[in-house]
């Protein structure tokens, strides 16, 4: 049974790594903005020219791009996405409401992946340096300043959409804190069987 699920939570709290395995384990298609805002930085588009700045200051982009991202993504039809680092704002959780309607579909959970702030320092400072140690490129926002920024707007723009899907009724929350395999269990005993 293929699912639309949004992964919530601050930066650092797992949400793209489980939105991965939920590729793998349950073929859903991950949408995640972030990605797409770093693809169109990396094609040197004229629009990731324009959020670059913004991203590396840890700031959220306008509204109007994301939600055209995810617009064009759905356009492309489909069903079972797992949106990731979206939607980060109430005007955007709406516009996917609609968006989906718009396909006949809709949310099924929203699962809140719920972390400490310690925690979040710890790990986004080791994605960096296990990046580094790689050779890989390291984000040009994971550093301790827009990381400030980042869990900012997190509280002040995104924490609001949990007290929003609560009331709906749609939200579920996991353990953020365990290991990478225990939080995939727990996310998976949440979802409706394949
Ligand atoms: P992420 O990879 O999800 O941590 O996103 C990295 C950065 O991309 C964020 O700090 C924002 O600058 C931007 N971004 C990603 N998704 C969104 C969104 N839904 N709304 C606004 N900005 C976003």
């Amino acid at each position: 049974m293929s699912v639309n699920i949004i992964l919530l939570g601050p930066p650092g709290a797992g949400k793209g790594t489980q939105a991965a395995n939920l590729t793998q384990t349950r073929g859903l298609v991950q949408l995640s903005t972030g990605d797409m805002l770093r693809e169109a930085q990396a094609s040197g588009s004229e629009m990731g020219r324009r959020v670059a700045e913004v991203m590396a200051k840890g700031q959220l982009v306008t509204d109007d791009i994301v939600i055209g991202l995810i617009r064009e993504k759905l356009a492309q039809g489909g069903s079972g996405f797992i949106f990731d680092g979206f939607p980060r704002t109430l005007a955007q959780a709406d516009a996917l409401t609609e968006l989906l309607n718009d396909m006949g579909q809709s949310l099924d959970a929203v699962i809140e992946l719920r972390v400490n702030d310690e925690v979040l320092v710890d790990r986004i400072v080791g994605r960096a340096e296990q990046a580094r140690a790689a050779g890989q490129p390291v984000r040009a926002d994971d550093n301790a300043e827009s990381l400030k920024t980042r869990l900012m707007a997190y509280y002040k723009q995104t924490s609001p959409l949990i007290g929003y899907y609560h009331a709906k009724g749609m939200l579920k929350a996991v353990d953020g804190l365990k290991d990478i395999d225990a939080v995939a269990g727990d996310i998976a005993a949440l979802l409706p069987l394949p």
